[in-house]
């Protein structure tokens, strides 16, 4: 949907969610927050667009992924890996700052695999237009792309006897094989009934059962009518799985419950995490579920009224995969083991951005523990939409509000204990973005680590570029890494 930002949630760069917005649409939430008696915005709402009631209900879209990816011992992975990478790759900006040369070229890491020959090639064709000679590039060691990493992806310390360009690059390969291992996650595709499945296909389908839940509770069930419609006749990738799902279930019950979907589109979200690249990938068991569905529309898990934990155990069984409770408990000890070499690598990397980055890490892993005890406690708490608008039992994210089409120009520079502003001038009145306390919770230095945290993983999108970086931010993050480094960013693409 237009409101949605593609992949915000599959790689989350920022602990929390994450909107973009215009003035407009800023106004729009506003105004809906003003309205205190829900049912006057009821009878209000009759005249609402698609894109209106999509945009009010849009953070409890996101707000979901959230929940899931807290949850989900998939999520734990995609987790663990960007916190893994976002330190590899913070060392890795720290030692760029003590290398000799003018100019960083970024993708670092495809820097690295290139050999003498393509490096000259690039020097003697784009290098030039950028004025500069191979001399003027930080001298980083070549690494051919298919020998084994020096490392693999993780929380280690390089020899720091070597040569600081080799500690460089083995840091920063270890960062881009990190972000490669996300994206083999985040693209790993299923097909089969016509679509293909991936992992977006089963976290988008629980996010948009939430929403719509959630715009009957707070707005009307007219507007949830719209929103239903919206997805049905929709034909954006993401939303097929869904759509299938609720086609096939209606012709073999003849009846579709927005609850029943939503609890096996959870229990995709469960599998082991050991085989996440496999049989435990959301996308795979989404494909199971539908092959279940053509094959067996009578099975018990389709129709029966038992309770979620009755349909997840008889999932389990029938696809004979490890129980979902152990594949939490699994997800939840590697969680534990990342953590304790989180808090030895802090004892040996603290001050400045390290120390927002392990704040951000501690928080991150406080909010796992809380929601996977919430969910095994009581699972119908997150696989029924109704009982998780209504009671929300997990912990409130941070909210990143980002103007990508411009600057807020501000009258006045924030001065707030709940808001921080991302401003691209000294005086801080031209916005590019905020970060944002939960409502209800108490300031505390959270906000501060979450904010320096963010900086941290868009200097990074600089340096490794796993994803493009938005035009309206490119000419701040390269003159703040400049900063940081005291040299500037050649981009090789
Ligand atoms: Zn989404």
């Amino acid at each position: 949907m237009m409101s949605h930002l593609p992949f915000g949630a599959f790689n989350p760069r920022f602990h929390g969610v994450s909107l973009f917005v215009t003035a407009e649409r800023m106004g729009r939430i506003a105004g809906y927050e003003a309205v205190a008696d829900p049912s006057s915005w009821a009878a209000r709402s009759d005249a609402l667009s698609l894109e209106e009631i999509s945009t009010i209900s849009v953070l409890d879209h996101e707000r979901r992924h959230f929940h899931d990816f807290l949850v989900s011992p998939f999520g734990a992975v995609m987790m663990g890996m960007r916190m893994q990478a976002s330190l590899a790759g913070l060392q890795a900006i720290k030692l760029l700052k003590q290398c000799v040369g003018k100019w960083v070229p970024a993708p670092i890491g495809r820097w690295i695999h290139w050999d003498d020959r393509q490096r000259r090639d690039w020097i003697s064709t784009t290098g030039e237009a950028y004025g500069f000679t191979l001399g003027d590039v930080v001298a980083l060691p070549h690494h051919p792309e298919n020998a084994p990493a020096p490392h693999k992806s993780g929380i280690h310390a390089v020899a720091d006897d070597l040569p600081v360009e080799e500690q460089l690059a083995q840091y920063a390969l270890a960062a881009t094989s990190g972000y490669r291992f996300m994206e083999v996650l985040r693209t790993k595709r299923v097909d089969g009934f016509g679509i293909t499945i991936a992992a977006d296909s089963v976290f988008e389908a629980t996010a948009h059962l939430v929403q719509s839940q959630a715009i009957y509770t707070g707005q009307s069930a007219q507007a949830s009518r719209l929103f239903e419609e919206f997805i049905a006749n929709s034909d954006l990738s993401h939303l097929q799985a869904l759509n299938t799902m609720a086609l096939a279930l209606h012709r073999a019950t003849g009846d579709v419950s927005a609850e029943r979907i939503c609890e096996l589109f959870t229990w995709m979200m469960l599998g082991p995490p050991d085989k996440v690249l496999s049989s435990g990938h959301p996308a795979a068991r989404c494909g199971g579920v539908l092959t279940l569905l053509a094959q067996q529309p009578k099975n018990a898990v389709f129709r029966a009224r038992a309770p979620t934990t009755a349909i997840f155990d008889a999932l389990d069984r029938i696809f004979g995969e490890a129980d979902w409770r152990s594949n939490v408990a699994a997800a939840s000890a590697a969680s534990d083991r990342r953590m304790a070499k989180f808090d030895r690598a802090a004892e040996r990397l603290d001050g400045g951005y390290f120390d927002s980055l392990f704040a951000v890490a501690r928080h991150w892993h406080s909010d796992q523990s809380a929601s996977r005890s919430a969910f095994v406690e009581e699972p119908g708490s997150l696989s029924k939409p109704l009982r998780y608008v209504e009671e929300s039992a997990y912990p409130a994210p941070f909210l990143e509000v980002r103007l990508p089409a411009g600057v807020h120009q501000r009258s006045k520079p924030v001065r707030s204990e709940r808001m921080r502003a991302v401003a691209v001038d000294a005086e801080g009145l031209q916005a590019i973005g905020y970060t944002c306390q939960p409502p209800g919770s108490h300031p505390d230095g959270l906000l501060d680590a979450t904010h320096n945290a963010r900086i941290t993983t868009h200097v990074m999108d600089l340096v490794f570029q796993d994803e493009p970086v938005a035009d309206a931010y490119d000419k701040y993050w390269r003159d703040v890494l400049a900063g940081m480094i005291g040299k500037r960013v050649a981009s090789l693409i």
